[in-house]
């Protein structure tokens, strides 16, 4: 099979304009950046609210605790999104996608794209995952913009009396660099500011990224960048974006990058690819603004939450959903024969070789992540996204597993045959969709202590025994009761490849706690995060970076980009 980058290459794209006429938007309503890429405004948002169009239905795709070389989510979501494509052809009904932009950071990295794979790819892949339209640039200068108001602030004099070795703002860059992660800045002289000690996060750990992406619109936008602490002064209380004026200008340089980027599928689905949070220091999931706005553009809206469901469903459903009044219809849970070989204790060289027994005892991770979402009152559909290496003998186990119990299942072939092989996913997906019980529900309450939503994820998402705090933990628990934060969502920062806090850990395990090292508070994004492990905010590369092998050939082809 072809690489997924030329399958892209090869693909027929339709001018944007094209695109946008089939959601009902006209020339006017979007701003072309190129011939295949578009900004919508809030504007057009604004009018169908007014009109009182009606919602579209709202699909999530999660997955299991995944190998590292992820199971297939974006892929699944953009296939499912073109089955349903198919699906709906001659009905008036129309499908898009929601999906999360991709970090150049990682790309020029680790092997691994973020915009789909072989025969489900959102397009014009190579711009997508490069540039775009600029909103991570914007994103980045916001940030250090912030970042420079700072030291002037303190070299100027440091009214706000900043204890410069209290400063909760780093720079941000989407490269990954290891170098950087932590630096003094100010050397040099009087001429060049205090020096101190500082860092540099990759630009989709930024609380501006996380801010953005929870924004519901311009005016929330600066509102919620008031409110974020850059630090603290020499008698330990908070300082704000706010304290120092700096919304404005930073809202100025985010005034496009707000705006959601209308791409297509492969098969011509319209997709917004908008806004790009870590799953682990943030919530995982594209923009608030573009869920919205495909909600109100086509009748069923598929999108995607980071990592597995123990973190991506749950961040989803505590801090998107219900900060955003979103009220999901279906959740398809993404397993794969080699993740659940994983689960059964097959080591990570050994996926590719069959072994029926390891897929069975692997069915345990599955079933806690279905009975998660199932938590939430939300249905489950499974989707088997099928490997050439898996056999039917092992694909079988994970469909006899979930007829046994009454789950929805479809093996998804949308890698080697685009939303052709997704129609029974569809089918399925549309099936729960249209019959769904009731509706979203939550685990903890919003006025329930840190401690209490931190033990019920723990205890009920996790399946774990309890919690245990470091004593940086505890400073910053009392912290946020003097600050009157406890009200917010938390955040959780895991590995993902376990329910656990330990990434060996695999399968469903049981009686561990989880130790909580340290809390972060997000005050312009709208949750405390909870740190449980090493959380690298800034990547290193690789011994072989993806970077050696990216080539601009003559003919302005790009290779090496997966
Ligand atoms: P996730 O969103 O869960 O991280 P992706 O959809 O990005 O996963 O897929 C991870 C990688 O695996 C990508 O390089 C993608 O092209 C590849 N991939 C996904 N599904 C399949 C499949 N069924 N067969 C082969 N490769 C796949």
């Amino acid at each position: 099979m072809k690489s997924d980058i030329e399958i892209a290459q090869e693909a027929k794209l339709l001018p944007i304009k094209q695109i946008a006429e089939g959601i009902g938007l006209t020339e006017d309503d979007i701003e072309p950046y190129g011939k295949y890429k578009a900004k919508i405004s809030l504007d057009v948002y604004r009018r169908m609210q007014a009109q009182n169009k009606p919602d579209g239905k709202l699909i999530l795709v999660t997955a299991i605790s995944p190998t590292p070389a992820g199971e297939g989510k974006s892929t699944t979501t953009v296939g499912l999104g073109q089955a349903l494509g198919r699906k709906l052809q001659g009905t008036g009904k129309t499908s898009m996608i929601a999906l999360r932009e991709p970090s150049l950071g990682p790309s020029f990295g680790m092997k691994g794209g973020a915009a789909g794979g072989g025969y489900s790819q959102v397009v014009p892949m190579e711009d997508i995952n490069l540039h775009f339209t600029g909103d991570f640039h914007a994103i980045t200068a916001a940030h250090n913009l912030l970042a420079a108001l700072i030291d002037n602030h303190i070299h100027q004099g440091n009214p706000q009396r900043f204890d410069v070795r209290r400063i909760a703002w780093n720079r941000v860059l989407d490269v990954n660099d290891r170098a950087l992660r932590q630096v003094v800045v100010g050397l040099g002289g009087v001429a060049n500011g205090i020096p101190r000690e500082s860092g540099f996060d990759i630009t989709v750990a930024s609380e501006v990224m996380a801010v953005l992406c929870l924004a519901a619109d311009e005016a929330d936008l600066k509102n919620r960048l008031r409110k974020i602490i850059v630090g603290y002064n020499v008698d330990k209380a908070p300082i704000t974006v706010a304290d120092l004026g700096a919304e404005g200008s930073m809202t100025v340089l985010l005034k496009d990058a707000i705006k959601p980027n209308l791409v297509q599928t492969l098969e011509h689905t319209p997709a917004l690819v908008h806004g790009g949070p870590f799953a682990n220091i943030a919530h995982g999931c594209n923009s608030v603004i573009a869920t919205k706005m495909a909600l109100k553009l086509a009748d069923y809206v598929v999108t995607e939450a980071g990592f597995g469901a123990d973190l991506g469903a749950e961040k989803f459903f505590h801090i998107k959903c219900r900060q955003a009044g979103l009220n999901p219809s279906a959740v398809v849970v993404v397993a794969t024969v080699r993740a659940l070989k994983m689960h059964g204790g097959v080591e990570k060289t050994d996926l590719a070789t069959p072994n029926f027994e390891a897929v069975t005892r692997g069915l345990d991770n599955l079933s806690k992540h279905v009975e998660n979402v199932q938590m939430f009152n939300m249905p489950v559909v499974v989707a088997v996204n099928k490997f050439p290496t898996d056999t039917p003998e092992e694909m079988a186990v994970i469909s006899n597993w979930c007829a046994q119990y009454g789950i929805p299942v479809a093996l998804s072939e949308v890698f080697t045959d685009g939303g052709a092989g997704g129609l029974e996913l569809a089918e399925k997906v549309l099936d729960v969709v249209e019959n769904r019980p009731g509706g979203l529900m939550f685990l903890y309450n919003l006025e329930d202590s840190i401690e209490t939503k931190i033990d019920t994820i723990v205890r009920e998402i996790y399946g774990g025994a309890g919690v245990q705090y470091a004593p940086k933990a505890l400073t910053t628990l009392k912290k946020l009761q003097e600050m009157g934060l406890t009200h917010l969502p938390v955040c959780m920062a895991k590995t993902q490849y376990s329910f656990s806090d330990n990434p060996n850990l695999r399968g469903r395990p049981e009686g561990f706690t989880i130790t909580i090292r340290e809390l972060r508070i997000s005050a312009g994004a709208g949750f405390v995060v909870a740190v449980t492990g090493e959380i690298m905010t800034m990547p290193g590369l690789p011994k072989q970076p993806a970077a050696l092998s990216i080539d601009l050939l003559e003919d302005g082809k790009i290779t090496g980009l997966f």
